[in-house]
């Protein structure tokens, strides 16, 4: 045994997935890219290479500055953070210093954070709610804190990594249903409950609850999810419902209050609602927001809480002040015109790029416009014509999505202007015609 351990290579050349990582090798330059300025609509890129060995990625020293066309800079809080909530966030820097060094339960729930806790279950329109370090831990360790073995959790089938992780790191049982589709998560709970293993025709509820999770704008597909017909199945059949708005929130619905306001749903009528501040806040960190009984319930119970150093005070601040922004708390129209640019922009976007004969996803108001290049060697391809053009763009190839459904993943921001998508759109004209990406749009739609 002692030998096999002695042995046994930490990393396996041939294991995981083995077919993936050979493909992503040889494109390793289109990723992990670094960036030596703000995430803002123009960023500036580090030219890489693969080293002489074809081995290991090595900067070639040159930067580029680009149009950025990959970052979730919704609101634009990234181009002029400094101008927007540079005062408040070096005030607190000065006060907090820059991290808590403690995990909220311990020592780590700083006056800011309550603050930040407060705003955000006003915005969402909750009684409570509670911020987390981290948008992924959120959901990572939430939903393990609120289903167990016993429970049933019914998810979309294209959820994010982090529903997926947290999910399984429940012990709850899990089915998925087809993504998006009301329908069939009618289905899928009545096989879980009605057609379960009980008499016929009878109803047989095994489960201590069920809980439905699905996301406000889907991550890689753009699409806005169909809420109002999710919950109406979800109260028929008495289920809880546990919605991600990492995308949405900020970006969706005329205040930007998020899929609710989008989709016509009172927040009280959604059980766990769940966001990110990466996206439309600029910021980092993540947040539940719920009745008092559940935030109270989750400061006992989630390890997010209890054994990770919380948010960052300085970026509790700039959040904080995102949000006054974004309700015109500060007098000024900046938020309500970022709100309108969003969707203007990505609709425009959108719009542009569906006349040029490409295929594209999402649905309308999506700040995220995906573009299929479906084979995976047009990946590499596109990311790098893209930025021969000062294009910077995120592609995204399996395991994100399905081997054959490569894309890139456009993200429109309030900071972009109408002549930088014109821009855009023109560079990105030239590479479907290189790449031969238009496709006739009675084959897609
Ligand atoms: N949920 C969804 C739907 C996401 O797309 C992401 C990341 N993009 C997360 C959660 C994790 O958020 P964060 O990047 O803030 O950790």
């Amino acid at each position: 045994l002692v030998k096999h351990v002695d042995e046994a290579p930490l990393l396996d050349p041939q294991g995981g997935a083995f077919y993936v990582r050979r493909l992503k090798h040889r494109m390793q330059d289109c990723f992990f890219r670094p960036i030596s300025s703000r995430p803002g609509a123009w960023i500036d890129v580090m030219e890489q290479r693969v080293d002489d060995n074809g081995v290991r990625m090595e900067t070639t020293g040159e930067t580029k500055r680009c149009l950025n066309l990959g970052s979730y800079n919704y609101l634009g809080f990234a181009d002029d953070w400094d101008s927007t909530c540079g005062e408040q966030v070096h005030a607190a820097l000065k006060i907090y210093g820059p991290a808590s060094c403690s995990a909220q339960g311990d020592a780590g729930a700083m006056s800011v954070h309550r603050e930040l806790e407060e705003v955000v279950a006003n915005f969402v329109g909750k009684p409570a709610a509670v911020v987390f370090n981290m948008g992924y831990n959120t959901n990572q360790l939430t939903l393990p804190a609120i289903a167990q073995a016993g429970s049933l959790l019914i998810s979309d089938k294209l959820n994010h990594t982090s529903i997926v992780n947290g999910c399984r790191a429940s012990g709850a049982k899990v089915m998925a249903f087809k993504h998006n589709m009301a329908d069939d998560l009618e289905r899928v709970v009545r096989k879980a409950i009605i057609e379960g293993r009980g008499k016929p025709g009878e109803v047989y509820r095994p489960w201590t609850k069920i809980i439905v999770v699905v996301e406000g704008i889907y991550s890689m597909e753009g699409e806005v999810c169909d809420l109002r017909a999710i919950v109406d199945v979800a109260k028929k059949y008495k289920c809880y419902t546990y919605v991600d708005e990492a995308h949405s929130i900020g970006a969706l619905g005329k205040t930007g209050r998020g899929i609710c306001e989008h989709a016509g749903v009172h927040p009280d009528e959604i059980d766990i609602l769940m966001g990110t501040f990466t996206k439309s806040f600029g910021g980092m960190g993540g947040y539940i927001a719920g009745s008092q009984e559940l935030i109270d319930y989750l400061r006992g119970a989630s390890a997010g809480l209890l054994y990770s150093a919380s948010l960052s005070p300085v970026v509790a601040e700039q959040v904080l002040r995102a949000f006054q922004i974004i309700q015109g708390e500060d007098g000024t129209t900046v938020g309500r015109d970022r709100l309108r640019a969003i969707k203007d922009n990505a609709n425009y976007f959108r719009t542009k790029l569906k006349q040029m004969g490409c295929s594209v996803l999402g649905d309308d108001d999506s700040p995220i416009v995906p573009m299929m290049l479906f084979h995976s060697t047009k990946i590499a391809a596109f990311s790098r014509e893209a930025l021969d053009r000062d294009l910077a763009v995120v592609v995204v190839g399996a395991p994100a999505v399905p081997i054959y459904g490569g894309r890139v993943r456009f993200c429109i921001s309030a900071a972009h202007t109408k002549e930088d998508l014109r821009m855009a759109l023109k560079k990105i004209s030239e590479i479907t015609k290189v790449l031969n990406l238009r496709y006739t749009r009675s084959i897609f739609g």
